[in-house]
């Protein structure tokens, strides 16, 4: 088989890195799209091309393809279990291999994921692989239209990639080209933009190979290229068997068995969807709301009401009594204040600081903590109390002061209580 190949990459106009590796060697071609973060998703989809690319890969071996891939996910699985910066690192992988099958020229292709290969054959486009995506699953089984999974806003999340599970559960298609077809192996950044209308146009064309992919690449981007745009197209220019009239793209071969599966799957498979792999948040760095996100915003949240209930709480009950402009006052809050709280004036005593004694004084100046405002509210009595007494034994040093001892209180000094019991007693 005679073939000419071109292809194209590119970030496209969103991103800041493509995270998308191809390869082609005449032999082998490969299109793969990473995922997972800072530098993970180039890794991987690096690693993905490099490892199959590598491997001895004999014609008309499905087998040893298909253990590439395997081999593949399990480099990848290794390196992201070494380094915390690759920890979830994936990528699809589509690849073609040329080979030979009973005197037959074909490609072998495999996918694990969204990037996709399609076959132009005798002009007409034709989708080979099915995207292992949620969106994917439920279009084949019928629960939604072509219109609805275009649009579908979890049309990213993957059911199937390369550095996921240890076992890769991969499709293989034989593609029996003709002459003039032309194989595409190109990402979801193609597809996102550009219809298989457009594409078919494009790969129909009469211009160069190369201005194909070209225009793939650039039509993407006019219509947005909100993610990397890879493509390779692979063009059979002379077939040394003879052609033969079989359907191009025939059926899916699992080589561990001989069993024939049916490239549309329906019946009890569709019972168990696989785990979906969500690239999108993988991409962006987990910014997708996730419900573990969700349950831990919720709980900070909580959190912080409970510590605000709290604060609220402690500086409801908090009363001291202070000076201000020279006079006794009680205030509402905590000396200094707390968080947002500024302590604010309740009461204004008729008491000055200069009646006090310099141990008073000294204590109201320091700020006398209260438990409530009328326990503030007998501090303060208390004080004008003793303050009167204080100036009536100044202004009658032998007068009666049996009254003013119904109003002599516990802080009475015991100076005061030695000058009215003195006088009653004598
Ligand atoms: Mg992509």
């Amino acid at each position: 088989m005679r073939l000419q190949w071109a292809s194209a990459t590119d970030t496209g106009r969103v991103r800041r890195v493509n995270q998308d590796a191809i390869f082609a060697d005449g032999t082998l071609f490969a299109v793969a799209d990473g995922m997972g973060g800072h530098a993970g998703g180039e890794v991987a989809s690096k690693l993905a091309v490099e490892t199959i690319s590598e491997l001895p890969l004999t014609n008309g071996l499905a087998e040893a393809f298909k253990d590439s891939f395997s081999e593949a996910n399990r480099r990848i699985m290794s390196k992201a279990s070494r380094s915390e910066n690759l920890r979830g690192m994936g990528t699809t992988l589509t690849a073609a291999l040329v080979t030979v099958e009973s005197h037959r020229e074909l490609f072998l292709v495999q996918n694990v994921g969204d990037s996709r290969a399609y076959l132009l054959h005798r002009g007409e486009l034709q989708q080979i692989t099915k995207d292992h995506t949620y969106v994917g699953e439920l279009l084949r089984s019928g629960s939604i239209t072509e219109e609805q999974a275009a649009h579908h806003s979890q049309r990213h999340v993957l059911t199937k990639a390369l550095g996921v599970e240890s076992v890769v559960d991969s499709d293989i298609f034989k593609v029996v080209p003709v002459n003039g077809d032309i194989l595409l192996l190109c990402s979801d950044g193609l597809i996102n933009h550009v219809t298989d209308g457009e594409i078919e146009k494009i790969l129909s064309a009469n211009v160069p190979l190369q201005q194909k992919a070209d225009q793939l690449v650039e039509s993407a981007n006019l219509s947005g290229g909100t993610d990397n745009i890879s493509v390779i197209l692979v063009e059979v220019v002379e077939l040394d068997s003879v052609e033969q009239e079989v359907d191009a793209v025939s059926l899916v071969v699992p080589p561990q068995d001989d069993q024939v599966r049916p490239i549309v799957r329906g019946g009890p498979e569709l019972l168990s969807i696989p785990r979906p792999i969500d690239k999108q948040s993988i991409v962006r760095g987990g910014r997708i709301f996730t419900t573990r996100v969700a349950v831990f915003v919720l709980l900070l949240l909580l959190l912080i009401g409970g510590v605000l209930y709290s604060v609220q709480l402690y500086e409801n009950h908090s009363y001291y009594v202070g000076d201000s402009g020279g006079v006794v006052v009680i205030f509402h809050g905590h000396p200094g204040g707390l968080l947002w709280y500024s302590p604010s004036v309740v009461r204004v005593s008729s008491l000055h600081m200069n009646s006090l004694n310099s141990v008073e004084a000294e204590a109201i100046k320091s700020k006398v903590p209260e438990p409530s405002l009328a326990a503030a509210e007998s501090y303060v009595r208390n004080l004008q109390a003793r303050v009167k007494q204080q100036s009536f034994i100044a202004k009658h040093p032998l007068g009666l002061s049996t009254t003013s001892t119904t109003s002599t209180t516990s802080t009475t000094s015991t100076t005061s209580t030695t000058s009215t019991t003195g006088p009653g007693a004598g």
